[in-house]
């Protein structure tokens, strides 16, 4: 028998990745290594890297697709490899993005007729098509006032103070100021009523949410659409109204048919919808959609043709991945209204479930309404001894992923948990939450008092101010500065850090 010794040359002939030297050696971080490593080890190594990764199953802070079908998953990796921008060499793709923009065009009441014909594009989310939306509001208003003789550099948007973080996004990126209705004290969507009234000459639209981010509430589009008609006609403006849809656009047609807030309303020119939210594909897929051609100015569709045959676009990148897009097909043809509507009964039950469960620890008071996206947000009704921020962090212990953080002007003194229902979060999921928050409660009341739980109502600000040298305060900062501090990074990022 030969016996040979194995060295560190030869470890490469080893399938156990983990007898091999490259588990005793650390990675390189800042530049890429000089010599390769087996496809083995590069797999095992970055799979075990990801696994301290939270599960996205659990993640309840997000609105985004999860889980699909493995027949769908089947598909998607079949398509892996097609650039969606390649649209001569791969028509077929393309001719499905054009059937999806027709079924979500039609879901939404967009008219049908000669003149009227809505048109829309694929995006990457639905971030890219408010920057779309935004764009062809303020081109139109532009070319408007120039038309007019009047000055055209001060545009701006009325929406409420809560938009999710992609529309000041786009009032920054593109030059846009943003006007803010502010909320109150359970009142946390925009106000039809002053929305209107901040409206001025130079609003090239207003903004409203379908399924606010905050409480899952929708906004009330249908007296918007009054009382800015009524304005229009007073002032022989036309200020239109745009629908942010994100996650509403997937659950108002299936469980609520009567609701008035899309096309069927005249002023309602586009609206926004995430495909990867309730239209129930992974991540990486929105959609825009206008009323008719007359509302998407032609100077912003670009025609390329060194690609194939003439192709219009609009859309902010060039290349991107096709497959979210055949998903998207596929879930429409597979589910149906059917399908849908039984998914979102579905989620709208088991929302209804935890609200229940979470309303019987007697802690809490529910936020989210009944009508309008399947979520459940919900702060404590006495913070004194301790906040939903340690709520959130304690839940972390069973695996929970559930996000808390403060509202908008002028509600930040309200701290909310939010539980976002998907289609992957079964009834008894549900009931182990419960169950999860009932134990974490009992836990935190069993410790002792701790002023510095008012940290919940201290913001940067407060401290810059020294509003925070208030007595009840003071011996507390310097305490729980460990708290403060993750408390501080939580708020001031609290738009882009998982609450999505
Ligand atoms: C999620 C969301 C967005 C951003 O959508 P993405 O698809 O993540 O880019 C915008 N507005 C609202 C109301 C949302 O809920």
């Amino acid at each position: 028998m030969v016996v040979t010794t194995t060295t560190a040359a030869s470890d490469e002939h080893l399938h156990c990745t983990f007898a091999s030297r490259y588990a005793r050696t650390s990675l390189p971080r800042f530049k890429i290594p000089d010599g390769s490593m087996p496809k083995e080890a590069a797999y095992q190594i970055v799979n075990d890297e990801l696994m301290l990764d939270g599960n996205p199953r659990l993640n309840l802070a997000s609105f985004v697709t999860t889980w699909m079908e493995p027949e769908c998953d089947k598909l998607i990796m079949e398509s892996i490899n097609k650039n969606y921008v390649d649209m001569d060499e791969y028509p077929v793709t393309t001719e499905l993005q054009n059937r999806c923009v027709n079924m979500i065009a039609h879901l939404f009441h967009a008219p049908v007729g000669d003149e009227e014909t809505a048109i829309g594009v694929g995006t990457v989310g639905s971030s890219e098509a408010i920057m779309l939306a935004g764009l062809a509001f303020k081109r139109k208003w532009q070319a408007k006032r120039k038309a007019e003789g009047k000055p055209y550099d001060k545009p701006n948007i009325v929406t409420g103070a809560n938009v999710q973080v992609c529309w000041e996004k786009f009032a920054r990126y593109f030059e846009v100021e943003l006007k803010e209705v502010k909320l109150r004290e359970g009142y946390y969507v925009m106000d039809p009523a002053q929305a209107v009234e901040m409206v001025d000459e130079n609003t090239i639209c207003v903004a409203a949410i379908l399924g606010s981010t905050l409480t899952g509430e929708f906004e009330d589009v249908k007296l918007l659409n009054e009382l800015l008609t009524k304005k229009n006609k007073e002032t022989g403006w036309d200020t239109p109204i745009h629908v942010d849809a994100a996650s509403g656009g997937f659950i108002a047609p299936f469980l609520y048919p009567e609701l008035e807030w899309d096309f069927r309303l005249p002023l309602v020119k586009s609206i926004n919808v995430s495909g990867h939210k309730y239209g129930l594909v992974y991540a990486g897929v929105g959609w825009v959609v206008w009323r008719s051609k007359d509302d998407l100015p032609e100077e912003l569709v670009f025609h390329i043709n060194y690609l194939g045959s003439d192709q219009p676009t609009f859309t902010l990148n060039f290349s991107k991945g096709s497959c979210q897009i055949i998903a998207q097909y596929y879930q429409f043809i597979r589910l149906g209204f059917e399908g849908y509507k039984n998914i979102m009964e579905n989620c709208m039950e088991n929302a209804r479930l935890l609200k229940e469960g979470i309303t019987k620890t007697g802690r809490f008071e529910i936020l989210s309404k009944d009508v309008g996206v399947p979520l459940v947000a919900f702060s404590l009704k006495d913070d004194s001894k301790y906040t939903v921020f340690q709520i959130s962090e304690s839940l972390r212990r069973f695996g929970w992923i559930v996000p808390a953080y403060t509202m908008p002007p002028n509600a930040e003194h309200i701290a909310v948990l939010r539980v976002v229902i998907r289609e992957d979060f079964s009834h008894s999921l549900a009931e182990r939450l419960v169950s999860d928050i009932e134990k974490v409660v009992r836990e935190l009341d069993e410790l002792p008092p701790r002023s510095s739980v008012k940290t919940a109502h201290v913001t940067v600000d407060d401290l810059h101010r020294g509003k925070a040298e208030r007595p009840h305060l003071k011996k507390t900062i310097s305490e729980t500065e460990r708290d403060i501090c993750s408390y501080w990074r939580r708020i001031s990022d609290k738009k882009t850090s998982g609450v999505c």
